[in-house]
């Protein structure tokens, strides 16, 4: 079995974004060689996401207006976690939306249905953030 690990770097310039990983995927499956495998794709920290869903901009909106509903960035004194920081929301956005996904390889790229891709989310943002990438297989 051969095994493969990456890190992808993410600097984005608002507090919540979301962006397709998908193309970046692909890219290590390729780089790994794998043809049969799992490729698995997790946020390396606890205020930003993986997941999968569509790559529609209206959805997007509808996300971002689900999640304020849900967890709303302000005001920040409404958190017990804002003592020293101000982003309790962004650790609840981040519980709902997920860690990680984990992908199926087959024939050397990654086993989709039509409309899935893998997107990073970002909820507390503006700095440099990372996603795991571990491709198992052979
Ligand atoms: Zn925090």
């Amino acid at each position: 079995m051969k095994s493969y690990r990456k890190e992808l770097w993410f600097d984005t310039t608002q507090r919540r974004q979301l962006i397709n990983i998908t193309p970046d995927v692909s890219s290590c499956i390729i780089e790994s060689g794998i043809k049969e495998g799992l490729v698995l794709v997790n946020a390396m920290h606890i205020t930003a996401s993986v997941f999968i869903n569509d790559d529609e901009s209206g959805l997007h909106r509808d996300y971002e207006k689900w999640l304020e509903k849900l967890a709303p960035e302000k005001p920040h004194s409404q958190y017990d976690h804002n003592g020293f920081e101000d982003n309790a929301d962004a650790h609840m956005k981040r519980q709902i939306m997920g860690r990680e996904v984990v992908c199926a390889i087959t024939k050397g790229e990654l086993d989709f249905g039509p409309w899935e891709q893998i997107f990073y989310g970002e909820f507390d943002g503006k700095r440099r953030k990372r996603v795991l990438v571990k491709i198992i297989g052979e």
